[in-house]
């Protein structure tokens, strides 16, 4: 089988391209390195071994002949290899000598480019590394910031001639040295010159200042860092752009479902916040005898959840709820109905059982009705069904929330902490038993939402006044303003 070299891009998981992406999801060895984007070794399927190959500038998990010996290794096994490197493989990379082990051994690569972090994180600072008028050229290079590498060979103040943009990667530690050689060599003092640390990600630093005063406002920076010497860094002051997203710096916690936080991940980080992916309950489908749908006059669905499994229950074959009517107790509920290829009959306005009751009105009473739903869940519905007249009303439920493995401790210490229902407030409560929970600030889905977070000692710091995802996004803009 063959070992795939696959460049993992700068630091924002979005940033991987389409092919590395696929490969990591058929992967059954990953091996990883300090700067691919965690949420990328997560994408790895369940049962894939993962190989953390370290690598920092100066704590190496794994020397680099372990790192081809263990490709080599894994590779002749047989087993599909993703080889997962920050950037692209083949700039400082490593990855062509990788490559040269792996020829060496006989064993089959193929190499899957990045997005290099020397062109995409300048360009998230707001800085391109070419512009007309500014810089025709732009020039990639070490800055030896690896102590083993010993005497630096880079010719600095040809460098200097040589004009356009110098963008230095691993520099931090050369830097006081690396100016005054550029400075010798011809540049002048206020040359524009911008240091990026953990560009692309939602923790990027951003020190703007010149040649002449780079050394010490950059005094601080910690790798990973990239230096950007020359006018375009001057750009920045116009250009910067991932700054200005509504929630650049902020990291919200998602407690919800994996199987249905994805949306609401995505929409986060879309707006530049910092995701702690930290579900407390998972989705457990309740076996149970079919449901026969000419059995009812109305099903109610009163979770996202819920249509999916029903439509197992009914035997797969959507055309049997035809003659029934079909209502959803919420916006995010009839999106998963259409999911299915039914268009909700009735679309609460207000997502709780109250609101599906309003919404129902007069189309309950003589009816037969079916409440398809989670096992735990209010008796709200049936009982407001029944006062409305209805002749018969089932409740089946169709799945469970159960405890998932305990997320780690990161998510306490978000930001924020979105909570989309009460199930995911009280596993919540549960899984961080004993611990600060009055510090946590939490955004809530609404009002049955929020009075479990009270129960339970869980501030609220903002309130969905639209109770679906959206609502959520715009309530955590809100709650990460006023912070
Ligand atoms: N193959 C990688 C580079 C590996 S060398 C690539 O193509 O991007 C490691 C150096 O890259 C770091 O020391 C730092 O200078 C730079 N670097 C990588 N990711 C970075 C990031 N997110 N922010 C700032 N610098 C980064």
């Amino acid at each position: 089988m063959t070992v795939y070299l696959v460049g993992a891009g700068p630091g924002d998981p979005g940033l991987i391209t389409a092919r590395g992406l696929a490969l990591i999801h058929t992967a059954e060895v990953l091996v990883y390195d300090r700067l691919a984007a965690p949420e990328l070794v997560a994408e790895a399927p369940e049962g894939c071994e993962l190989i953390y190959a370290g690598k920092g500038p100066s704590n190496h998990a794994m020397s680099q002949d372990e790192i081809n010996a263990c490709l080599v290794e894994h590779g002749a096994t047989g087993r599909r290899v993703v080889r997962l490197k920050g950037g692209d493989p083949f700039v400082f990379g490593r990855g062509s000598e990788e490559a040269e082990a792996l020829r060496g051994a006989g064993v089959e690569y193929e190499v899957v480019p990045g997005i290099t972090s020397a062109v995409a994180v300048p360009a998230y600072a707001g800085i391109p590394v070419t512009h007309r008028g500014l810089a025709t050229h732009f020039t990639v290079v070490t800055g030896h910031e690896d102590p083993t590498k010993g005497r630096d060979e880079t010719d600095w103040e040809s460098l200097a001639r040589a004009g356009g943009t110098l963008v230095i990667l691993m520099g931090v530690g050369g830097l006081p040295e690396i100016v005054q050689r550029l400075i010798a060599g011809g540049r002048s003092a206020d040359t524009p010159v911008a240091v990026i640390n953990r560009g692309t990600t939602t923790a990027q630093g951003v020190v703007s200042a010149t040649l002449g005063t780079i050394v010490e406002d950059a005094a601080d920076v910690r790798p990973p860092a990239i230096t950007v010497v020359g006018p375009v860094a001057g750009l920045r002051d116009v250009i910067a752009w991932a700054e200005r997203r509504p929630l650049h710096g902020v990291t919200v916690g998602v407690t919800r479902a994996r199987t249905q936080a994805s949306d609401l991940v995505r929409r986060l980080r879309d707006l530049g916040a910092g995701v702690v992916e930290a579900p407390v309950i998972r989705i457990e489908a309740i076996a149970g005898p079919p449901i026969d749908p000419e059995d009812y006059d109305l099903v109610c669905l009163t979770s996202p959840n819920a249509p999916a499994l029903l439509l197992d229950r009914i035997g797969g074959d959507a055309r049997r709820l035809a003659g029934v009517d079909v209502a959803a107790i919420g916006p995010g509920t009839a999106a998963a109905i259409r999911a299915i290829g039914i268009l909700p009959d009735v679309v609460a306005e207000r997502a709780v059982a109250e609101g599906l009751l309003d919404a129902l009105g007069t189309r309950v009473a003589g009816r037969r009705v079916l409440v398809a739903r989670a096992e735990e869940a209010r008796d709200t519905l049936p009982d407001g069904l029944h006062a409305a007249g209805a002749t018969r009303v089932d409740v089946v439920p169709l799945y469970r929330t159960v405890a998932e493995v305990p997320p780690g401790p990161d998510a306490l210490a978000a930001d924020l902490v979105t909570f989309t229902s009460s199930s995911t407030v009280r596993f919540f409560a549960t899984a961080f038993a004993g611990r600060e929970l009055g510090a946590v600030r939490g955004v809530s889905i609404g009002p049955v939402t929020s009075a479990t977070m009270r129960d339970l000692g869980i501030p609220i710091v903002a309130e969905a006044t639209r109770h679906d995802i959206d609502g959520v996004v715009e309530a955590v803009i809100d709650a990460a303003g006023s912070a």
